[in-house]
C-alpha cells in the first residue's frame, strides 16, 4: 500500500456516504453533465479562498489571478468579481480574459515568445505587457509607434535569487523568463524616454512552495530588489508585482501554506520598505493556490480486474485530463494525489488497488496501490486538487478519448 495525499478540508458526504461538491451529490453532478469524466469546480470554495487570502494579507496588496491554472470560461467570469486583475500568458488567454469582462487595464501579459500579433493585441486593448527581454521591448515600442498608441509596459525581472523549496523555479541564474536584473535600469530608462507608460516591475521567483518562511523571505528579497532598481533608475514603479508561489498540499506529509504568517511578514516588509517605493502599489499573482482545491475530477470505473494478484480499477478518465495526477507534469517521483471512492466517501478502506485510466500506456495511473473502500464497475472515483493545471494542462487529444466535461457549481 502506498499513501495518498490529504483530502482538502471542506469536503463532506451525505448520509449515504456520497461525496458532496458544492452541496450536490457527485453522482447527481455526473448525471447533470451527461457523461464522465468530469471536472467540477465549487464556486463557494473559490470565494472562501479569496476571502482567506484577503483576511491574511495587508489591505492594500492586490490579488491577481494567473489564469493559466484554470481558464474555464465560467470560472473566469466568476473570478472577475473576486480578484483585482488577471495575468495571462498568451494571446488566446488575453482574448479569454477580455471576454470574461475583466477591464483591459487590469490585465497583464507575461510569458516568453510573445509574437508581434500578441504584442499588438495587448497594446490595442490597453492591457499591460510584462516584458521578457530587451528585444521584446523594442518590438513593443515599434508596434506601439505604428499604432500611434502609448503602450503600458512593465519589466519582468529575472531576480538573482529563487524561491526556496518551490516545485518549479522561475528565477535565479540563466532563465528564458524576464530581463536580468543588471540590465533592467537601462531598459526602464529607455521605455520612459520613448514615452511608454511604464507600469513597474514583475518579479516571479517560483511556484508550488508550501513553506511560509521561504515565501516571506523571497517577498522581502523581491521588495528589496525592486527598491534597488528603482533607486538606480531614479523613478517610482507604479506597481510591484511580487509573483506568487503559494502551493497546495498534494502529497502525504505536505502541509498547507501558513497564509497568516505570509501576510504578517509581508506587512512588516512593506512597512519597512525603501522610501522610493512609498507610493508604489503591490500585487501577488496566484494560480494554483486560488483554484486547485475547488476542483474535483470524477471518473467512472469501467472495469475491475486482477493481474498477478494486484487489483486494478480501470476508469474512463486518465492522464489525458489529469496529467499532473498521473505524475507526469513536473514531478520527479510519482506520488498519489488525494483520491477517494465518491460513493463511499469517509468509509474505511477495504482493499489496496491501483486506479488506472483508459489510455494504453503504463504512464496512465491515477492512484498507485492506494487503500480504498471496495468499488465496482459503475462507481465514481474522485481525484482532488483538480482545479489547477488539470483539463487545460493535459494532452486531451492523446489517444483520441476526447476532452473531459467541466462544470462550475
Ligand atoms: C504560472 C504563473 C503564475 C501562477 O503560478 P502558480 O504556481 O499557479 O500560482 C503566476 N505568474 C506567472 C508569470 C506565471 O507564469
Amino acid at each position: 500500500m502506498k499513501p495518498h495525499g490529504p483530502i482538502p478540508p471542506g469536503f463532506r458526504a451525505d448520509a449515504s456516504h456520497m461525496l458532496l461538491i458544492g452541496g450536490d451529490r457527485a453522482e447527481a453532478l455526473a448525471d447533470v453533465s451527461g457523461d464522465t469524466p468530469l471536472f467540477v469546480y465549487d464556486s463557494a470554495m473559490l470565494t472562501a479562498r479569496v476571502a482567506e487570502w484577503r483576511a491574511a494579507m495587508p489591505a492594500d496588496v492586490q490579488l491577481h489571478y494567473a489564469m493559466k491554472a484554470n481558464p474555464y470560461a465560467p470560472l473566469l467570469a466568476f473570478m472577475v468579481r473576486l480578484v483585482d486583475g488577471f495575468d495571462v500568458a498568451s494571446g488566446g488567454e488575453l482574448k479569454a480574459a477580455l471576454a470574461s469582462g475583466m477591464p483591459a487595464g487590469d490585465i497583464s501579459f507575461a510569458g516568453p515568445g510573445k509574437r508581434d500579433r500578441e504584442l499588438e493585441a495587448t497594446i490595442t486593448a490597453g492591457a499591460t505587457l510584462n516584458l521578457e527581454s530587451v528585444g521584446e521591448a523594442e518590438r513593443a515600442l515599434s508596434i506601439a509607434g505604428h499604432l500611434g498608441l502609448t503602450p503600458s509596459l512593465a519589466v519582468r525581472v529575472n531576480p538573482d535569487f529563487d524561491l526556496k523549496g518551490s516545485g518549479m523555479k522561475m528565477g535565479g541564474g540563466a532563465k528564458p523568463f524576464g530581463v536580468d536584473a543588471t540590465e533592467v535600469p537601462a531598459l526602464v530608462r529607455r521605455l520612459i524616454d520613448a514615452g511608454a507608460d511604464w507600469q513597474g516591475f514583475h518579479i516571479f521567483a517560483g511556484s508550488q512552495a508550501l513553506d511560509a518562511a521561504a515565501i516571506a523571505d523571497t517577498q522581502a528579497q523581491t521588495v528589496a530588489l525592486a527598491a534597488r532598481l528603482a533607486n538606480e533608475i531614479g523613478a517610482m514603479p507604479p506597481l510591484v508585482n511580487l509573483g506568487g508561489g503559494m502551493g497546495v498540499p498534494y502529497f502525504p506529509g505536505d502541509k498547507p501554506v501558513d497564509v497568516i504568517a505570509v501576510g504578517a511578514a509581508l506587512a512588516e516588509t512593506l512597512a519597512a520598505r525603501d522610501p522610493v517605493l512609498a507610493k508604489s502599489h503591490f500585487a501577488m499573482e496566484l494560480g494554483r493556490w486560488l483554484v486547485a482545491e475547488a476542483g474535483v475530477y470524477l471518473t467512472r470505473i469501467v472495469d475491475r480486474k486482477t493481474s498477478h494478484g494486484e487489483t486494478f480499477l480501470v476508469t474512463d478518465g486518465g492522464l489525458h485530463h489529469q496529467l499532473a495526477a498521473s505524475g507526469n507534469f513536473g514531478t520527479v517521483i510519482r506520488r498519489n494525489y488525494p483520491i477517494a471512492v465518491a460513493g463511499a466517501f469517509g468509509r474505511e478502506p477495504d482493499e489496496t488497488v491501483s486506479v488506472v485510466g483508459c489510455l494504453c500506456t503504463p504512464l496512465d495511473r491515477l492512484g498507485d496501490q492506494v487503500a480504498l473502500p471496495r468499488a465496482d464497475v459503475g462507481d465514481l472515483i474522485a481525484i482532488f486538487l483538480a482545479g489547477a493545471y488539470g483539463a487545460s494542462a493535459s494532452p486531451a487529444t492523446f489517444l483520441g478519448q476526447g476532452p473531459a466535461r467541466e462544470m462550475l457549481v
